[in-house]
């Protein structure tokens, strides 16, 4: 019998308030709380969770960035110009795009969403390597190097749909021979953004999640002496409340895409880029007649660890209250019904570890999570 398994589940946007509850998995028996998400998307918490470190220091924030001149759209500019006049082609060329990106070795988690193409070439890819692979950070070493570097378990990541990872697993359970199996999906994330956290839909897939890790951890129990557990989300997920059309609005005030001002308009951000400072007074004029959402000031960002000196991620960035959406943004031109991405205090934006260790701290937020993850990952693989 092989002594000791870690085994990792990664819920996406598996909040404190689905998971908290003491009744959900209950065999996962250290005393619960909420553990703090940071500023941004997946795009931002999943870096923090395999690195241990802050956006601004794993350089990761939204999945679009400002392009320098390697800008990984670069070479395709002359067909974006092309595209963004064939409106009625969106589909396709969004298909030859992604096959394009991969061609050019981009392996990290990426979608074009409904992002102009008049403006896409822009924008750079901030995740150009898959960040559940070895050798993703620059200059630093995140969860995937320590479990796949060591040839002692395995991950399955975004790539793998949900019911064939969890077979797999189960199986890769079943020889005994892994000492760290760590499965990411992000199912949950997409039923909750189009039917609500709070729907039924929802409790029916939580219920379906409770099912699977205990039949996990029975099967575990079998071939394992000492089953260790963690279960966790990446942030959470607030039912929307409210949706804000400031795409028009900026248009109407002269500022349609590819005009003076570059922005990106997120679900809960819209972040900006400026040539003038006659152009960001404008801007920061039609923000400030709006009470869903706040400018976020240098301090609150270096606070937050999201103030990167060169402003690629935005020099200005105007963040909504919880709850609140921005549609049409670059992502939807259809509003959600639960979304996340708002200030890691929000209520909803919170998640939870869930665990049947109990000889470590109990984590605060996702860089305690990343540290307990890294011993508990160092102690079985040594
Ligand atoms: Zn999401």
């Amino acid at each position: 019998m092989t002594r000791r398994l870690v085994l990792i589940v990664l819920v996406d946007a598996l909040g404190w308030e689905q998971a908290g509850d003491p009744a959900f998995v209950p065999e996962l028996d250290a005393p619960r709380a909420p553990v703090r998400s940071v500023l941004g998307y997946s795009s931002a918490n999943l870096p923090t969770i395999m690195t241990g470190r802050l956006p601004r220091e794993h350089g990761h924030f939204s999945m679009y960035r400002r392009a320098g001149p390697d800008g990984v759209f670069a070479g395709a500019k002359q067909t974006l110009a092309l595209a963004s006049r064939l409106t009625n082609r969106r589909w396709r060329i969004s298909g030859w795009l992604a096959w394009w990106l991969r061609r050019r070795g981009v392996t990290g988690y990426f979608s074009l969403y409904e992002i102009p193409f008049s403006v896409l070439a822009e924008f750079d890819l901030c995740q150009r390597r898959d960040i559940f692979a070895p050798g993703a950070f620059d200059g630093m070493s995140g969860i995937a190097d320590l479990v796949l570097g060591t040839g002692a378990g395995r991950i399955w990541n975004w790539s793998v749909p949900e019911d064939r990872a969890f077979t797999e697993l189960s199986e890769e359970i079943d020889r005994g021979e892994g000492r760290v199996l760590f499965l990411y999906t992000a199912a949950l994330d997409g039923l909750m953004h189009a039917a609500g956290p709070q729907s039924g839909a929802v409790r029916e897939a939580l219920a379906g999640y409770a099912e699977r890790i205990e039949r996990l951890c029975e099967r575990a129990r079998q071939r394992y002496e000492d089953v260790r557990v963690f279960v966790f989300g990446d942030h959470g997920m607030a039912p929307v409340s409210g949706v804000h059309d400031l795409r028009s609005e900026l248009e109407l005030a002269g500022f349609g895409p590819g005009g003076p001002v570059l922005y990106f308009i997120d679900s809960t951000m819209a972040r900006f880029w400026f040539r003038s400072a006659a152009d960001r007074r404008r801007i920061e004029e039609i923000l400030a007649r709006h009470t869903w959402g706040r400018i976020l000031g240098d301090e609150e960002l270096e606070s937050l660890g999201a103030l990167f000196p060169d402003h690629c991620h935005g020099e200005l960035i105007f963040l909504l209250e919880e709850g609140e959406t921005l549609v049409p943004s670059f992502m939807s031109g259809i509003p959600a019904r639960g979304m996340h991405g708002y200030h890691p205090d929000a209520r909803h934006s919170f998640t939870v570890l869930l665990t049947n260790t109990a000889n470590r701290p109990y984590p605060a937020n996702l860089i305690e999570l990343h540290a307990l993850l890294r011993d508990e990952i160092r102690e079985a693989t040594a």
